[in-house]
């Protein structure tokens, strides 16, 4: 499968890697929007949030214990942000399920 993720999970496309276990991944994003940026990202090809299932969703919840680690080993104390863009709408380019995890700044809601 031609999947940029995919690629960055084998290590066909090289990532600065934050955290990485049987099931998940976390590495930098290339264009960070914030002073954190992390992707976290499960390891079997997902493509979004709404092909989550009750088959495959336990892996989401290990994604969020994962990026409380990350939160934490980041100092991002004062709070982040996770979020996760589903279809061309809400503006994913990349069609493998991941969680934009974003620290060091502030935030405006609701997100533009
Ligand atoms: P989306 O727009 O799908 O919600 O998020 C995709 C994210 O992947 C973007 O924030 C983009 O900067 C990041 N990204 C795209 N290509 C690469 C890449 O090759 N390496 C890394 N580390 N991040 C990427
Ligand atoms: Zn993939």
């Amino acid at each position: 499968m031609d999947c940029l993720f995919c690629k960055i999970v084998s290590g066909e496309i090289p990532s600065t890697k934050v955290y990485e276990d049987e099931t998940v991944f976390a590495f930098k994003d290339i264009e960070p929007q914030a002073p954190v940026h992390i992707l976290i990202i499960p390891k079997k090809h997902i493509t979004s949030a709404a092909d989550i299932t009750a088959e495959n969703s336990s892996v989401v919840a290990h994604i969020f214990e994962v990026a409380a680690k990350i939160a934490k080993q980041e100092k991002l104390d004062d709070g982040f942000r996770i979020v996760t863009n589903c279809g061309d709408s809400a503006g994913q380019s990349v069609k493998h399920l991941h969680f934009h995890l974003m620290g060091g700044r502030e935030f405006t809601w609701p997100a533009g």
